[in-house]
């Protein structure tokens, strides 16, 4: 039996809810960190970061583990010069493009990343993508797109690159208008074994399936108006506004993560595909069953634990309404960078009513709330972790959270697991 708490039909949850609105300093990463699953999703692309020695230090600490594989990103380091030598700039890029594309000939797609140095502001990336499409067409394409701390935030950087990466999808066929067949899209980075699993689902049910971004260049996704996208991830505002240009329709659905997500993300798809109720249960009951299983002994650990989140990722309204639903748990602060109300309509519904959402951060004030609230775990970034764990409040950073595979029926406990571990530890080291 499903252990989801269920929603009464009269309550909107926090459909309605009036976040407290912060807009003071903020402790998280820029959208570079986006280069660290999204070189990995996409084999023959290289990230060329256009940027300063911080820059370099960033994605390759946050890139340690990666520090023996044949890389597919770098930084191309343009600070330490004055404004005199921007054409220089331009000129070095090109050398620097050159050699690589040169010792690489794997590179199919290249992109070039702004930072926010203000030599690199001032250069003009696009114009800088353009020249190189010139010179190194038909073998490379190569996209621009800004990771900088002033205009992104940790996940944005993902957002950024795929919207980067809409207009180049070819058209579907020229006949395929909203009323002909439809053809379903599943838009934001999947590890490589969650999206194998949702396409065999998918599959199951008789739902064709593309994924955006491909695993390759080569194989982008067709758009048109037959378009149908389901969001695996939930801080992709721009590129789902570029494929709703290109006459792609969105399928509202809360986000796969836990049983219950996933199963109602399935069903956005199963209903605007027609998909019979029979076959649909015959294809997710196995999986489903598993996963409730499973997560059942982790609520055991998790039941009634308090918990706050600060704002990192965007995956932490989707990530509350798993741990409230499905753990038990109970939301003491729901921060998020940024409250996408349409994207997040279905998770809002159901949040409980009354929940304290809080959007942007003023970062001293949250982390006076935190403390005061003394919550049994507390989700936050790197900068902040350390600091709460000398007062004594168990943490667990935001960022393991958008490196592991999360998403589906297969990695709900293991997500479970990710909330449950640093309270065993507390437990140990107070044992
Ligand atoms: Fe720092 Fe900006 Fe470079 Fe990010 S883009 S590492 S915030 S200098």
């Amino acid at each position: 039996m499903s252990t989801v708490i269920p929603i009464r039909a009269e309550t909107a949850g926090c459909t309605d809810v009036v976040p407290l609105v912060e807009r003071g300093q903020r402790e998280v990463f820029c959208g570079l960190t986006g280069i660290i699953w999204l070189h990995r999703k996409i084999q023959d692309a290289f990230f060329l970061v256009v940027g300063s020695r911080t820059c370099a230090h960033l994605i390759q600490s946050a890139a340690g583990v990666m520090i023996f594989a044949e890389p597919r990103f770098g930084t191309a380091i343009i600070d330490e010069r004055d404004l005199a030598g921007l054409a220089d700039v331009h000129e070095e890029l090109d050398r620097v493009v050159g050699q690589l594309l040169a010792r690489r000939p794997d590179i199919r797609l290249l992109f070039l990343v702004g930072s926010c140095p203000s030599e690199v502001i001032k250069l003009d990336l696009s114009r800088a993508a353009e020249r190189q499409n010139r010179i190194h067409h038909p073998a490379v394409r190569v996209l621009n797109y800004s990771g900088s701390g002033i205009e992104t935030t940790f996940t944005q950087g993902e957002d950024a690159c795929l919207a980067a990466m809409v207009p180049t999808l070819p058209a579907s066929a020229p006949d395929a208008s909203a009323n002909s067949a439809p053809a379903l899209m599943v838009v934001g980075t999947l590890a490589d074994v969650v999206e194998d699993q949702m396409r065999s689902l998918l599959e199951r049910m008789g739902v064709q399936v593309s994924f955006f971004p491909p695993r390759h260049s080569q194989a982008m996704p067709a758009v048109g108006a037959n378009t149908r996208f389901l969001l695996a991830q939930p801080f992709l505002a721009d590129t789902a506004r570029a494929l709703q240009s290109r006459g792609a329709q969105h399928l509202a659905a809360p986000f796969p993560l836990g049983v219950e997500g996933t199963t109602a993300w399935l069903q956005a798809a199963a209903t605007e595909f027609g998909v019979a109720p029979e076959v649909f249960e015959q294809a997710t009951a196995a999986p489903r069953q598993r996963a409730e299983k499973a997560l059942a002994m982790q609520r055991e650990m998790l039941q009634d634990q308090r918990i706050f989140f600060f704002p990192d990722s965007q995956l932490e309204i989707p990530l509350a309404r798993f741990v409230h639903r499905e753990l038990g748990m109970q939301l003491v602060e729901v921060g998020t960078p940024y409250l996408h109300r349409q994207h997040m309509a279905a998770e809002l519904a159901l949040l409980p009513a009354g929940t304290r959402i809080s959007e942007g951060q003023d970062v001293e004030r949250q982390l006076d709330r935190c403390v005061a609230d003394a919550p049994d775990l507390v989700v936050c970034g790197l900068g902040l972790a350390n600091p709460l764990e000398a007062q004594g409040i168990t943490t667990k950073w935001a960022i393991e959270l958008v490196f592991t595979p999360i998403q589906g029926y297969e990695q709900a406990a293991d997500l479970a697991g990710l909330f449950s571990r640093p309270l065993k530890r507390r437990l140990k080291l107070a044992a």
